[in-house]
């Protein structure tokens, strides 16, 4: 039997799930949120991939690599001089998580301040719109006249390939990083792989982007950047991206394309054009997300 009924129950504190059970609270509908996510420290973290893994902190990176670079490439034009710059890594990560720590509780606030019930832990669909929610107190059954399902994303496995967050990464790796990879592989040019990878090409890394489509999100790579603009403006190709695109990106992992050890080993998808092999000590962040419908699958009761 359910303990306590609500008129909405959303399941996911991201952006999607946070902002509708504020929207519904403020038009004086009782609300239940339930989010999963916790920080290192086992404090609750709402705000979802956004928050915690994704635009915010990649921002912060973002934010730190574009002075470090301006400083290195950009000053001298302006008639300043700097010398014996440093990057200290493991400020700039402290910075980024202190970031992201000041919008967790300001969230939190945010929810207090509307009257919605916030659970942080695992909410599952049952039958008649019950839900299972169990935290570190134990588990619970609510009822939702309206139940919204806000689980997001998980970062996208590619058969055979263990993301081990030292060599090959996801977008939470590639934002923790302890000192700049020597060379980055980049699977997937969309918005995750070009921030990312341009925060650490910032920091001095080589960095190249496999990307499966033909075309790519952005402008920022040199290919796009006629020749004479970058020999004009040498420092622009400190900052940019090599791009290989027309990866045939389900096959990465499979058969002779693959990621071996510190190799990235990419078949192009049309098939007159060659195999691309990027080798020796890389770290290969796969730069892709997939809906989480595992989520659905296991929380429907199917
Ligand atoms: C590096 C990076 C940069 C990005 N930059 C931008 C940007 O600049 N602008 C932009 O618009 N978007 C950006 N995005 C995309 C953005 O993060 C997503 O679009 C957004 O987070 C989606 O929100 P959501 O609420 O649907 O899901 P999510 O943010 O993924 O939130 C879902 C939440 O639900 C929780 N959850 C899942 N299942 C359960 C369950 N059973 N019980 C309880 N909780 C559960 C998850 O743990 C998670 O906290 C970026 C993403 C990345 C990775």
């Amino acid at each position: 039997m359910a303990d306590k009924q609500f008129e909405l129950v959303v399941i996911g504190g991201g952006p999607g799930g946070y902002a509708a059970a504020i929207r519904a609270a403020q038009l004086k509908m009782s609300v239940m949120l339930i989010d999963d996510r916790q920080s290192d420290e086992g404090t609750p973290a709402p705000g979802g991939t956004c928050l915690n893994v994704g635009c915010v902190p990649s921002k912060a990176l973002l934010d730190s690599s574009k002075h470090f670079h301006h400083i290195q490439h950009e000053y001298k034009d302006h008639g300043i001089r700097v010398k014996d710059v440093e990057m200290d890594i493991e400020q700039m990560l402290n910075r980024k998580q202190g970031v992201v720590k000041q919008l967790n509780s300001g969230l939190i606030q945010l929810f207090k301040a509307n009257k919605i019930t916030f659970a942080n832990g695992t909410g599952r669909l049952l039958a008649d719109r019950q839900v299972e929610v169990t935290t570190d107190e134990g588990t619970q059954t609510v009822t939702g006249e309206h139940v919204i399902l806000a689980a997001g994303s998980v970062p996208f496995t590619i058969p055979g390939v263990d993301i081990d967050n030292t060599h090959i990464v996801d977008n939470e790796g590639a934002l923790a990083f302890s000192e700049t990879p020597k060379k980055l592989g980049v699977i997937g040019a969309g918005v995750i792989g070009l921030e990312l990878g341009s925060v650490w090409r910032r920091l001095g890394a080589e960095v190249t982007l496999f990307e499966a489509a033909d075309a790519f999100f952005g402008g920022f790579v040199c290919q796009h950047w006629a020749a004479n603009q970058i020999a004009n403006r040498p420092h622009l190709g400190r900052a940019c991206l090599a791009l290989v695109v027309d990866i045939d990106l389900a096959a990465v992992g499979q058969g002779h394309t693959a990621v071996v050890g510190q190799q990235v080993l990419a078949r192009r998808a049309t098939p007159h054009r060659n195999q691309q092999a990027i080798k020796g000590g890389l770290v290969v962040f796969v730069a892709v997300r997939v809906a989480d419908f595992d989520f659905r699958a296991a929380d429907f009761g199917a």
